[in-house]
């Protein structure tokens, strides 16, 4: 009799321990992330009345690449930019977005690699108009099954692009903390080759990894991510080298 109550008391007091340790770690993460964000808020001078686009990839009648599990490059891409749109415009500067929603910018009608066509020339035209100061693209990296991490791409023919690609990949090495993926050169590109300001394009990870997949569907990673591109946007701004 004794020997359970004692083992039971034991049992209870094992249980306390554990769910004040859950809390702790709890209210610790969330004071990290909070402390994060603040340092980041600090900054944002840096981009007020710049103005960036913001283009996710494909969509529409493209819906990019697929995953194992079943998700489309599109739909994470329009979900991460819409996240950075969030984070640059609450910061002050003016976010224009290739588009808002799951569609693209071709012509009903024609086939699919002739709309694609005219969607990347209406985005780059886009761009144009608007005389931004910044263009960063959106993408999903999909290459076998045990590729993982983000990476920043740049034009050969753009040192400024160059820099913020370092910029931005430095930020997502620090933040994310789960790639030591160097920014790198990628040729061919349409909208970086086509552009004259400084530009980079970011794969936020391989959806062909299922465990990435998994990860680049979650809200917080996504929001993360975010936090992590505008970071770098903010390092490019403020002059840094990204090295
Ligand atoms: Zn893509």
């Amino acid at each position: 009799m004794l020997v359970q109550r004692v083992k039971r008391r034991r049992r209870r007091s094992l249980i306390k321990v554990l769910l004040l340790v859950t809390v702790l770690v709890a209210v610790y993460s969330m004071a990290a992330r909070w402390k994060e964000q603040e340092a980041v808020r600090t900054i944002s001078w840096l981009v007020v009345n710049r103005v960036i686009v913001v283009d996710p990839g494909h969509g529409g009648v493209d819906p990019g690449a697929v995953g194992p599990g079943g998700s489309l490059e599109k739909d994470i891409n329009l979900a991460i930019s819409k996240r950075l749109q969030a984070i640059l415009t609450q910061a002050g500067a003016v976010v224009v977005m290739t588009r808002e929603t799951d569609t693209d910018l071709g012509t009903p009608g024609k086939s699919l690699s002739e709309r694609k066509e005219e969607d990347l020339k209406k985005r780059l035209e886009l761009v144009k108009q608007t005389r931004a100061d910044l263009y960063i693209s959106i993408q999903t990296n999909s290459l076998g099954t045990r590729w993982t991490g983000a990476q920043t791409f740049y034009d050969p023919g753009s040192a400024e692009g160059q820099r913020l690609a370092r910029c931005i990949q430095q930020q997502l090495r620090q933040r994310l903390k789960n790639t030591d993926r160097v920014a790198m050169v990628r040729r061919n590109i349409f909208m970086l080759r086509n552009l004259e300001i400084p530009a980079a394009m970011v794969e936020v990870g391989f959806i062909s990894n299922a465990g990435e997949e998994r990860l680049l569907n979650n809200r917080a990673y996504q929001d993360r991510m975010a936090w992590a591109v505008y970071a770098g946007i903010a390092g490019y701004l403020a002059g840094d080298s990204g090295t």
